[in-house]
Formats: structure tokens, C-alpha cells, sequence
């Protein structure tokens, strides 16, 4: 039997590789010198698309692969790719939920602890020589019995509230839809900030949340409160962010995601109330394993019966 033609945009491991050159001839978006060319001459031959988060289905692509059926993103969230338009088009996508959210929830948690506690000061002060010299760091605030908001309440939402049992936290909420859960819900963004201590973000990306923290969120949650964002970087106005931290608005934030990543912006970088990480709250080589084989059960599952496993909700009805 012939391979089935699949285009690879954005890299992939070598475990997804083996594991589906047997069935798939893969072509790779970036290697080609001339994309406008490549897309005009082959974008058609083209039923499958293996993707990620970061890079989604671009406009030129999308338009080019006039007989896609499926597409398989490595990661949740998939602000990148037009969902609506493709389920319209009759074409399938599939992300990798759930096999991310204790990593994810984790990192949230290794967050708010290193804020609170000063992990990154206290640290530098334990190295530095500075304890011998100047006696002991000062005292910090414990992460313990603390009113947490946490703004999106979905997988990953559920998974925090979860791990913050073991800091005896009272759990609020908000997302679209009030869950049978017992934790407080609130009916906006800004109701929420203002019961809270710790607000942690972890909605989608795109439009629809897009600067859902801002100025008045921010103000809401006051000075001793400290936020998180493992989300999207669109879903806070940054701008507003840097100076709620610079003028005291907010105590601290953890941050993993930024509106123009990679740049982070140079204030966030100068601020010793603020920890900073690199996007990779699910970037262990446990947890992008599984979420590789999630893609590849995915593609594999749609060759033999023309479902996927684990499709986006937009999909779901095809
Ligand atoms: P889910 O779809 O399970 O949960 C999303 C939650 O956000 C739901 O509670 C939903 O509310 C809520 N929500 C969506 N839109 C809105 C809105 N406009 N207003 C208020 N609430 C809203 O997704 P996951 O928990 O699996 O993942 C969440 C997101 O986390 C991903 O989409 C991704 O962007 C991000 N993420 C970031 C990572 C990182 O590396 N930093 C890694 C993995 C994920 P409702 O239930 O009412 O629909």
C-alpha cells in the first residue's frame, strides 16, 4: 500500500518519527526553500497535518491543502489554529488534553512556592556569601491557608485546585459555565481577583480571552496578591502587568508565558518579585513523551478509521 502523504510543521522527536514512517511519508514545511512554491505545486496532495501549539496551521497553509482531513497538534491549546473554519471545511483536529495537566498543575505549584518563599533571592543570597556576611534572609510568606482563584476551571483548573488541598487553600473560580464543584465561583474575572490572594490564569488563548487580566483585575487583587500565568501570554495585558508589579498595584507574579515570546519584556527581567520560566510548563521529557504519542495515536487512529482520539470540541460532532 502507498504511504499516506503528511506534512510536518515545526519539529518532532524521533520516538514520533519511527513510529509512523511505516505508514506516513513525511514532508517538512520548514525544509522547503520556496513555501509559496512548495504550497502552489503540492499543497493539495496533503490530507494530513502534524502540527504544535506554537506554530498551528498558518493562513498559506491552510489555504494550500484543499484536501486536508486531519490535523494533529502536539499540545492543548490551539489559539493557533482556526478550529471553526476547518470543522466548516469537514477537516478533523486533534490536540493532546489531559496528558499534560498534573505537569502543568505542577508548575503552577513550583511558581506560587518560589514566589512566596523567595526560592530565586534567597538562593542568590545563600551563593553569593551574603548569608556568612550579613546573617540570616529575611522572613517570607507561607503558601499556606490561602484564598486561590483560579481562572479557567478545566482540566488543568481542576488539577491545581486539586494539588492545593496539600496547602489547606479555599478554592474560587471562574470560567464560562459554574461547575458542580465545591469551590466558590465567581461570575467575572475581576469578582474573582478581588476574593482571592493567589490568582493563577489558565484559560485558552485567543480572542476570547484575550487581556482578560488587566489594569482593573489586577487592582482587584490587590497589593499583598500575587499572579500567575501558565496560560497564554495574550490572555494579560502585559503592559498592564509591569506596572501593577512596578508601582505595588500586586505583590509578584509567576510567569511561563508572555504576549511577544520569546521577548520578555527588560522591566519583568529587572524584578526580584517575579519568577520568569521559558513557556515550558509541560516540558519534561516524561510528559512531551506521552503527548508525542498521543499525536501519533491520533494520526494512526484516523488512517485506520477516520476518527481521532482525542479531537478539539469544534470537531467533535464530525
Ligand atoms: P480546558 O478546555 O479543559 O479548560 C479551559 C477552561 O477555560 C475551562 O474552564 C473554560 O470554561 C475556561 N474558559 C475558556 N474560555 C473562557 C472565557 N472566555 N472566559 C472564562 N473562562 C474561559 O483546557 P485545559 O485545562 O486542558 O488547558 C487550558 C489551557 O492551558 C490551554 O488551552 C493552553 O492554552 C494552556 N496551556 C498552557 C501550557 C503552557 O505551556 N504554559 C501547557 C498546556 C496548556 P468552561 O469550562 O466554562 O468552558
Amino acid at each position: 500500500m502507498p504511504k499516506t502523504k503528511l506534512l510536518q510543521i515545526g519539529e518532532i522527536t524521533d520516538r514520533m518519527r519511527d513510529a509512523l514512517t511505516d505508514v506516513f511519508e513525511i514532508d517538512i514545511l520548514f525544509d522547503q526553500e520556496d513555501r509559496a512554491a512548495f504550497l502552489s505545486a503540492h499543497g493539495a496532495d496533503y490530507p494530513a497535518i502534524l502540527t504544535n501549539g506554537h506554530w498551528g496551521v498558518p493562513e498559506d497553509v491552510a489555504a494550500a491543502t484543499s484536501n486536508l482531513k486531519v490535523v494533529s497538534s502536539y499540545g492543548v491549546g490551539y489559539d493557533a489554529i482556526d478550529a471553526d473554519g476547518f470543522a466548516e471545511r469537514g477537516v478533523l483536529i486533534a490536540h493532546t488534553p489531559g496528558v499534560l495537566s498534573d505537569e502543568v498543575a505542577n508548575t503552577f505549584l513550583m511558581l506560587w512556592l518560589a514566589v512566596s518563599r523567595e526560592l530565586i533571592p534567597a538562593d542568590a543570597y545563600a551563593r553569593s556569601g551574603r548569608w556568612e556576611k550579613e546573617g540570616n534572609y529575611p522572613l517570607t510568606r507561607s503558601v499556606m491557608k490561602r484564598r486561590v482563584g483560579i481562572l479557567g476551571l478545566g482540566r488543568i483548573g481542576e488539577t491545581i485546585a486539586a494539588r492545593c488541598a496539600a496547602f489547606d487553600a479555599e478554592i474560587h473560580y471562574h470560567s464560562r459555565s459554574k461547575k458542580q464543584v465545591p469551590y466558590t465561583y465567581h461570575d467575572s474575572a475581576e469578582k474573582l481577583a478581588e476574593a482571592v490572594e493567589v490568582l493563577v490564569a489558565i484559560t485558552p488563548g485567543g480572542p476570547e480571552t484575550r487581556h482578560m487580566v488587566n489594569a482593573d483585575v489586577l487592582k482587584a487583587l490587590g497589593p499583598d496578591g500575587l499572579f500567575f500565568n501558565v496560560a497564554r501570554g495574550s490572555v494579560v495585558d502585559e503592559a498592564a502587568l509591569v506596572k501593577a508589579l512596578q508601582d505595588g498595584t500586586i505583590a509578584g507574579a509567576g510567569l511561563d508565558v508572555f504576549e511577544q515570546e520569546p521577548k520578555i519584556p527588560d522591566a519583568l527581567k529587572e524584578m526580584t518579585n517575579v519568577v520568569l520560566l521559558p513557556h515550558v510548563a509541560s516540558a519534561t521529557h516524561e510528559t512531551r513523551q506521552a503527548m508525542g504519542d498521543l499525536v501519533v495515536e491520533n494520526l494512526r487512529t484516523w488512517l485506520e478509521d477516520g476518527s481521532v482520539v482525542t479531537p478539539v470540541p469544534e470537531c467533535a460532532h464530525l
